[in-house]
């Protein structure tokens, strides 16, 4: 890790409540005083009391991209940056800014590298109502999340594929202000997620970076205008970088496919890497590895596309998937799914016009699937499957979840409680809501 910035600037001492006193009153921080506070946080000078305070002005009262771009820099100083040089090819990276039932990482990953690209992925845990990667592998027995960058270089060598979690020294400064945003309603600031995601996509190394931005009511960003400014922001951070990003925006009102928890989310990721597509998840997978192909083989989205749905159809993103699980010591025919299953049934009869991805995160976390504190254990096993999606036409009893378990005591009229049933089926939005390519060098 590189040495800590000291900031000695002659005649003047820098003071954090200053600082926050400025951007209470709406001033563009310079990039000496975002240096003197992430130095100052990273070393325990400046307090998590004090941090909370400039965040939450920042979440109020916004920074402008060249605060953003200082912060993203200042980060990274204070960061080891993967040199995937040694790996020949161009190198693709992708990030979600997460979602209830998102897997597509882990489908994307294996079915990008099948078509001949390298994916070199470091992923998160679960925080909040949302699920992490990281914990959705674990849910395999004996899969290895917790590799050195050497190892993590020589897998993308061999096989082209791989998913670790993040490095105890990459990008220290967002893990301990990520961890502060998600307990003082810090979380859905642009400038803030902007630095965060980018940040964390410079340090890894990758070549070119596919973002998939979400927006809806299970996501971070609510609303589409927010989810354009958050993806041109990024953008231009990684043009300042010399880094080709391309953003998918998405929908993110319902959750993202049937299975919402660790385990059943590994299930269904196989499923799809199996060849059957034909759901939301598969849309958006193919549209992600469609635009990460392109990329990396510089070859038209028509092709690349063909590519990858012949990979699924063929089976060699399912084979390639196996082989990262292998050579992660995971065994792949064992994977924890509670045994208990309790069946959630329709108490109406109609369309069912919208399923709250919120209350079924939040459930989720209730049953063990995720944590409510950090050093939480979870439980692989627990979560709720799908069995009907918004528009489809259910009579009184029908079967619309069910619910894996491994404690008693659920709230099963909250998941219930997530399902609204109406007369007249909804005009659904487009999943894929819009793709930027505006890149600037
Ligand atoms: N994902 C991140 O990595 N950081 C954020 O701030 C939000 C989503």
């Amino acid at each position: 890790m590189k040495k800590l910035l000291k900031i000695k600037r002659k005649g003047t001492s820098m003071n954090i409540i200053e600082i926050i006193n400025k951007k209470r009153l709406k001033q563009e921080l310079s990039k000496e005083e975002l240096v003197y506070v992430i130095n100052g946080f990273l070393t325990n000078e400046i307090k998590d009391y004090q941090m909370s305070s400039l965040l939450m002005a920042i979440c109020i009262n916004g920074m402008t991209e060249a605060e953003t771009i200082n912060l993203t820099l200042t980060m990274l100083d204070n960061s080891d940056i993967l040199d995937l040089n040694q790996i020949d090819g161009i190198k693709v990276d992708k990030h979600s800014t997460g979602g209830v039932g998102d897997k597509t990482t882990l489908v994307v990953v294996p079915l990008v590298a099948s078509c001949g690209v390298k994916v070199a992925k470091m992923s998160g845990r679960g925080l909040g109502h949302t699920g992490g990667t990281i914990d959705k592998l674990e849910a395999i027995k004996g899969f290895n999340v917790n590799l050195s960058n050497e190892e993590f270089i020589k897998q993308v060598q061999r096989i082209g594929a791989v998913i670790t979690t993040t490095s105890h020294n990459l990008v220290p400064a967002d893990k301990k202000i990520y961890a502060l945003r998600d307990v003082t309603g810090t979380v859905s600031s642009i400038p803030l997620i902007a630095a965060s995601i980018m940040s964390k996509k410079i340090a890894t190394g990758a070549d070119k970076i596919v973002l998939d931005v979400k927006v809806g009511k299970g996501a971070l960003i609510n609303n589409k205008e927010e989810a354009q400014v958050l993806a041109n922001l990024m953008i231009k951070i990684g043009n300042y970088f010399k880094k080709e990003v391309v953003v998918v925006i998405s929908n993110m009102d319902y959750p993202l496919g049937n299975n919402i928890g660790n385990g059943l989310e590994i299930e269904e990721t196989i499923n799809i890497l199996k060849g059957n597509i034909d759901t939301d998840l598969g849309e958006l997978c193919i549209a992600l590895a469609t635009e990460m192909v392109s990329l990396g083989k510089s070859i038209t989205l028509e092709e690349a596309k063909q590519l990858v749905i012949n990979n699924l159809h063929s089976g060699c993103a399912f084979d390639k998937f196996k082989e990262m699980v292998t050579y992660q010591n995971g065994d792949i025919d064992d994977i924890n799914i509670a045994s208990q299953v309790i069946e959630i049934r329709s108490n109406n009869k109609g369309y069912i016009t919208n399923i709250d991805a919120l209350t079924l995160g939040k459930v989720c976390v209730d049953l063990g699937a995720g944590r409510k504190q950090k050093e939480d254990d979870i439980d692989y096993g627990v979560g709720i499957v799908l069995t009907k999606k918004i528009n489809d036409y259910v009579q009184i009893d029908d079967v619309i979840a069910k619910v894996y378990v491994n404690k008693l005591g659920i709230d099963l009229k909250k998941i219930l409680s997530a399902f609204t049933i109406e007369l007249q089926p909804i005009k659904k939005e487009p999943l894929i809501l819009a793709v930027l390519r505006k890149n600037m060098f």
